[in-house]
């Protein structure tokens, strides 16, 4: 009794220390808390956020919005984009201005992407690296099968990999109540409790959907919360059993070329457009606390 004890205990462990997951950042150089653009709040966020990862060589990764740093000009985000890379960041497309492609046309938003390409090229190129990745803004990819095609297509010509996204969370609200003094408190203490309840569920959704635990892939945004809370995030991965890998080896995954015909104006987690490829019934996330 006691050696079968043991040996699920050493199933269950083996199991836990295999989860992987991508922590990738959205709206580079800063997004969803309304806080600072001034040169110098933006280098003080941006270097902080990225410090755990560099100190503990942790493959991580970012999204840029070239049109959002209007505040520290070319130059101000050139350097908080090397900034990133100096810490091992991956970087990528997030469009130039954030458009919706549910109220942009393909024509406009393809546009955007172009328009978000050219700093990036630049710095990644002066390290000798290629642009690959592309984050869709709200996660949004379509709402109808044309639009959804031709964007996919225009990704491919391009050469660009779609990022998806697993670990789908409410960060963006955390965030900007965390910049109100009368909330900051409350934030601190149910922010990283939020983000265990929405890993837990994924995990559970991921073994319903393809019978493992996949590597998983969250959607973080580059703010100070994320920023002050960075360290006590990593830990509770840790604790899961968690390790930190890259999109480009989380995306090696089978799991990743699974089909989806996800149509909508909704943007959410691809385990959710997975499950309803495959008949599944419809499972929501928990929802973040009032
Ligand atoms: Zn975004």
């Amino acid at each position: 009794m006691k050696l079968v004890a043991t040996t699920l205990l050493l199933a269950a462990l083996s199991f836990a220390a295999d989860r992987k997951v991508v922590i990738t950042f959205d709206d580079l150089p800063r997004g969803g808390d309304g806080g600072s653009r001034t040169p110098e709040a933006l280098r003080q966020m941006n270097k902080k956020l990225v410090q755990p990862f560099a100190s503990a060589k942790l493959p991580f990764a970012g999204f840029v919005n070239e049109g959002h740093a209007t505040g520290i000009g070319r130059e101000g985000l050139r350097e908080i984009l090397n900034v990133w890379l100096d810490a091992g960041a991956t970087l990528g497309n997030h469009t130039y201005s954030h458009p919706d492609i549910n109220n942009t046309s393909l024509a406009d938003y393809t546009a955007d992407v172009v328009k978000g390409e050219a700093l990036l090229r630049e710095v990644l190129a002066a390290r000798r690296q290629q642009l690959k990745y592309f984050r869709h803004p709200f996660l949004h990819t379509g709402a109808t099968p044309g639009t959804k095609l031709g964007l996919a297509d225009f990704l491919r010509e391009h050469k660009y990999t779609e990022a998806p996204v697993t670990f789908d969370d409410a960060d963006y609200l955390f965030a900007n109540a965390y910049t109100k003094p009368k909330f900051r408190e409350r934030v601190r203490r149910e922010y990283v409790p939020y983000l265990e309840s929405i890993v837990s569920f994924f995990e559970q959704r991921s073994v319903e959907v393809f019978g493992r635990e996949i590597p998983q892939i969250l959607l973080l945004h580059a703010n100070q919360l994320n920023a002050d809370l960075m360290p006590e995030l990593l830990a509770m991965f840790r604790a899961r059993g968690y390790t930190f890998v890259s999109l480009e080896e989380a995306l090696k995954d089978a799991a990743y070329g699974a089909p989806e015909n996800y149509v909508s104006t909704k943007g959410v987690s691809w385990l959710h457009r997975w499950a309803q490829a495959k008949g599944l019934p419809e499972k929501n996330e928990p929802d973040p606390p009032d």
